[in-house]
């Protein structure tokens, strides 16, 4: 099977060898795997995770980017926009970084601002990889600069509004058949996002096919009372973790108020005492004063483009905070 790192110029054997950092939600193994298993995730890793619930407080982003120096890895993957915020306080800092192989953003729109700043400071080029959490990993950008889908992981087509295969040089819906997911088949699941196919190969050979460009992937950050930052996409982590949440949109109406509206899995009660849980751990996130209010409904709200957009700030919105400030 091919590899995504071979897309970034580096082989499977060299990638489980070598050293990783992931500012990323900490994976939680499933109770059945062994112990063996275990111990060989943790070793051959050589995998270090940034927990995204720290806020992106001046210290906690001094003190993430000293821990990738010593770390020393061979490759970061990433949320674009944490990362990108990590590499502007680089700057502002002066905080030398180490260089890294190669990077991989994901989750959320890699606006070319944002590129630029991250090679600049770390030295190495940056791999869009586009993953979603219902499939996984379903296209990342080769060293061309070519966006590949990845096949082999899933089906993915893009289609105009009848349903049929948009011409190369067109924009349609992304259009996902997951092929490994056996526990919950996902069979032409339209994902929310708008792609471009590309009108040419790709100069690097491969045969997989090209999409020239992603629409619709935006995930805000939530502003503290005193002024930290908060990677929306913790949230999306968070509560993708309950399976009585079917559906989620989280919005931070002011500095101290956040509305939760949630759409039950069919079949199932909110557990006894679960928003409580979960008040607790997004205040402990944005702070005790930030009031946290839930809403059950049947109707979840979609972005322009129609995707579901699981995260909104209307603070960070109104801060102007766009990725185009660099
Ligand atoms: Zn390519």
């Amino acid at each position: 099977m091919a590899c995504l790192e071979a897309f970034c110029g580096m082989s499977h054997r060299e990638h489980l060898a070598s050293r990783r950092v992931a500012v990323w939600h900490r994976r939680r193994l499933p109770p059945n795997v062994g112990l063996a298993k275990r111990l060989a995730a943790s070793l051959l890793g050589q995998l270090v995770y940034l927990e995204p619930y720290s806020t992106l407080t001046n210290a906690r982003m001094t003190e993430s980017l000293r821990r990738i120096n010593r770390h020393r890895p061979a490759m970061i993957l990433a949320f674009a926009s944490t990362l990108f915020e990590l590499a502007k306080h680089a700057r502002r800092t002066g905080i030398r970084m180490h260089r890294p192989r190669f990077i991989l953003t994901s989750v959320e729109m890699l606006f070319e601002p944002m590129r630029a700043a991250i090679e600049e400071v770390f030295g190495c080029p940056v791999h869009d990889l586009y993953a979603s959490a219902e499939v996984g990993r379903m296209a990342v950008e080769c060293s061309h600069g070519g966006l590949h889908v990845l096949s082999f992981h899933n089906h993915v087509e893009i289609l105009d509004p009848k349903g049929s295969p948009v011409a190369p040089g067109e924009v349609g819906r992304v259009v996902v058949t997951s092929l490994h997911s056996r526990a919950m088949p996902l069979i032409r699941y339209d994902i929310g996002d708008l792609a471009r196919v590309a009108s040419e190969p790709c100069a690097c050979g491969s045969p997989l096919p090209v999409l020239a460009e992603i629409r619709g992937r935006i995930v805000d950050h939530f502003v503290r009372s005193d002024g930290g930052l908060v990677f929306g996409g913790n949230f999306v982590a968070m509560f993708y973790e309950h399976d009585w949440i079917a559906q989620f949109h989280v919005v931070q109406e002011d500095v101290e108020r956040i509305r939760v509206s949630f759409r039950r899995t069919p079949g199932r009660d909110v557990p006894r005492g679960a928003l409580d849980e979960l008040t607790e751990i997004v205040q402990r996130a944005m702070g005790e004063d930030c009031a946290v209010l839930w809403d059950e409904t049947d109707a979840m709200p979609r972005s322009p483009v129609g995707k579901h957009r699981h995260v909104r700030s209307l603070v960070w919105a109104q801060r102007a905070g766009s990725p185009s400030e660099v």
